[in-house]
């Protein structure tokens, strides 16, 4: 019987033990020649295993694939041109971060690819364990120990290269490394126009010519593109380069390190391997098993503290050109002549979309200290040192971030779980992320927190309705990941980027983004039903005779109970009122679907206050006159469960494609929030009475 014959190519850093490996390999059948047109060597063996004739190549040692010297164009010719059955790469495993920037490379080429793990004696002596097979899981190809220089591994390195030679072809894709939603849009951009040049796609692949292109890489740009092509790539490089600071070719090489250095982080225990660059360094401390939680809690409140801090004056300004604007659209009608028109600007619109707009400079600033965090690099490691806690609920670390993101709003939170590729995981995450105090809720507990605690428990009260929503948030998405969600969790590399300092466009790219979310928000869905309340609010009017003889006050409560908002808090007193709450809170309530923020305006408007806001003193007072603290504390866990507003669930419904989830999140924790609530309250009545 003819033995089968394959091509194998062995590729590898200068110095791996390549040519060791080639050696042991082919023994004495080799032939030595040069590539053609270039003088650089050529040497080719044989070796018959198991019924295959595998003729081997030797490739020029090179540390990367780019064109910029004669071995590394040589050894990417080969592997395009020649398509050999399977490629293998020899890694200096005691080196593993710098050989596997190789291994990138060659994955992205969408070659067949084995590793073998030369120096393995190395790694040995020094102490170091690999987990192989985590980390062949986290690379996507076959990964085996050898040691060139005893010829050890052999025969599993051979039973390996004949298993992939006969094995599937990859996918295309061949992606292993996300590189971001900016380079990432930027390389969908270029793909679309490219994938019309159809003889280069066929030969090598819409993302390779992609992101090749992207990297302005001389050889790949002189495959006679249209204009088309080469116009769209100038304008990402520049895109790219404004956003970053830096040329594509080396955020793109940040990002390979970044997944490199995340792989090896989860699959090397015990490195000793010598690191010396400052970001190493960093992260010995930033990453440190013990230090590392300290310092991320210490950096995050730092950043509420901040932003609340910084975000004071601006508010107060805020609030005296609501005040002012207020007076001079009312000065638009002389006295007694007040319309319903007047009413609806002042009351409905400068008040309800003015109540949201204040909290503006809280989430610019948010938003900003996130970009930062982000930016520089912080962000991807706060998610590293989460990820162990976060793999205990089936979730990924990354998942942390849009958590994270959700103390500011939902809305970006939900969005940012566009980073999660795994489906699961990024439901599971989206339908507990409203339980993560949103900045809106804080209004709510600023409310109810002083006019029932005393001043010393204020912090600790905060402290625990936010970790209520967090320790919810675990427990339901563990739930979800064992029903609903079920699945392994997905291993995939937590890329560690290198610190760098951010750059000052990137920053505010990325908070004017969201801020301009949160203003979209106010500036529309706020707006309509803050118009809406108003109405239901104002609507139906009583009788003239059925207010005669009231005075103010009590003409607006006659008012607010006849009107459908009063109705619909009085129809549903019954079913909340084993919570805790009557008809008032009832209305205000209702107020809280359109914005959490609704309910410190509705409950003002409730007790006839004119300025309610949370700073009202005499709201808090009467308050604590007509509820029990334990009242005030139901009212908080129930706002912080139930119903997200209805702007999250329009993003909800966006970012899952389906009217269903987002039904299913709204009506799930509404149910969550009246079962909790009904329980602490009735609980908590046993003994405060
Ligand atoms: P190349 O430049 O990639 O071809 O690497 P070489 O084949 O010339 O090997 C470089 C050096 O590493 C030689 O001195 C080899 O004897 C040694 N070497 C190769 N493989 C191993 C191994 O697995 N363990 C150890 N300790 N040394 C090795
Ligand atoms: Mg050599």
């Amino acid at each position: 019987m003819k033995n089968k014959q394959i091509t194998v190519a062995l590729a590898g850093n200068p110095n791996s033990g390549k040519t060791t490996m080639f050696n042991a390999l082919t023994g004495a059948r080799q032939h030595i020649g040069n590539y053609p047109g270039v003088t650089v060597e050529k040497k080719e063996g044989l070796r018959n295993y198991q019924g295959y004739e595998i003729n081997f190549v030797d490739l020029p040692g090179t540390y990367s694939l780019t064109a910029y010297s004669i071995e590394e164009i040589v050894a990417r010719n080969f592997i395009l041109d020649k398509h050999p059955d399977v490629v293998v790469h020899v890694v200096d495993s005691s080196n593993l971060e710098r050989n596997l920037y190789l291994a990138t490379q060659l994955i992205e080429m969408g070659t067949k690819l084995v590793l073998a793990f030369n120096m393995s004696d190395v790694v040995k002596q020094r102490g170091c364990e690999i987990d192989y097979a985590k980390l062949s899981k986290l690379v996507h190809c076959p990964i085996v120990p050898t040691v060139g220089n005893k010829a050890k591994g052999l025969d599993e390195l051979l039973e390996v290269i004949v298993a992939a030679a006969d094995g599937p072809a990859l996918s295309e894709s061949g992606s292993i490394i996300h590189y971001g939603s900016e380079i990432e849009q930027e390389l969908e951009q270029i793909a679309a126009l490219v994938n019309q040049e159809h003889q280069l796609v066929k030969k090598y692949g819409t993302r390779w010519l992609a992101l090749k292109l992207l990297e302005q890489d001389k050889e790949v740009l002189d495959k006679g593109h249209t204009d088309e092509v080469i116009q769209a790539v100038a304008q990402s490089v520049e895109r790219i380069g404004k956003h970053f600071g830096d040329e594509p070719e080396i955020v793109v090489a940040d990002k390979r390190y970044g997944f490199i250095s995340g792989a090896c982080e989860e699959a090397v225990k015990n490195s000793v391997e010598n690191r010396h660059t400052a970001s190493d360094l960093a992260d010995k401390i930033i990453l440190n098993r013990v230090l590392g939680l300290p310092i991320f809690a210490v950096l995050m409140y730092a950043v509420f503290k901040l932003t609340f801090w910084l975000g004071g004056p601006p508010m107060d300004w805020i609030e005296i050109g609501k005040v002012w604007l207020a007076e001079v659209v009312t000065g638009f009608w002389p006295a007694g002549t007040e319309s319903v028109l007047q009413s609806l600007i002042v009351d409905g619109i400068i008040g309800g979309v003015g109540g949201v707009i204040i909290f503006l400079p809280n989430i610019i600033l948010l938003f900003l200290a996130i970009a930062i965090l982000e930016d520089s690099g912080y962000m991807a490691r706060a998610a590293f040192l989460m990820d162990r806690i976060m793999h205990k609920i089936g979730l990924h670390g990354k998942s942390f971030i849009p958590m994270l993101i959700g103390f500011g709003c939902s809305i970006p939170a939900m969005m940012g779980t566009r980073i999660l590729e795994n489906r699961r995981s990024r439901f599971t995450t989206l339908m507990v992320i409203p339980l993560m105090s949103c900045g809106a809720r804080l209004t709510i507990y600023a409310l109810i927190i002083p006019a029932f605690f005393a001043a010393k428990w204020h912090g600790l009260m905060m402290w625990l309705i936010y970790m209520i929503g967090v320790v919810l948030a675990i427990m339901c998405a563990k739930l979800l990941r064992s029903t609903l969600f079920k699945g392994e969790t997905v291993p995939f590399v937590m890329e560690l980027p290198p610190y760098r300092v951010p750059t000052l466009r990137g920053i505010l790219t990325h908070m004017w983004e969201r801020s301009w979310l949160y203003l979209k928000k106010a500036g529309t869905v706020i707006l309509i039903i803050s118009i809406l309340l108003w109405a239901a609010t104002t609507y139906p009017k009583p009788n003239e005779s059925a207010l005669t003889g009231l005075d103010a006050r009590q003409v607006q409560e006659a008012e607010l109970n006849y009107s459908v908002a009063g109705r619909i808090g009085s129809a549903m007193e019954p079913a909340i009122r084993p919570l805790g709450f009557d008809r008032r809170i009832g209305t205000a309530l209702i107020g809280a679907l359109a914005a959490k923020e609704v309910f410190v305006a509705q409950m003002g408007i409730v007790y006839s206050i004119g300025e309610a806001d949370e700073d009202s003193d005499s709201l808090r007072a009467k308050l604590k006159e007509n509820y029990s603290p334990l009242q005030g504390f139901c009212i908080m866990l129930f706002c912080l469960i139930s119903a997200p507003c209805v702007a999250t669930v329009a993003v909800c419904k966006r970012e899952t494609g389906s009217w269903g989830w987002a039904f299913f999140q709204f009506f799930g924790l509404t149910a969550l929030a009246y079962v909790i609530t009904l329980a602490v309250y009735q609980i908590g009545s046993l003994f405060v009475g």
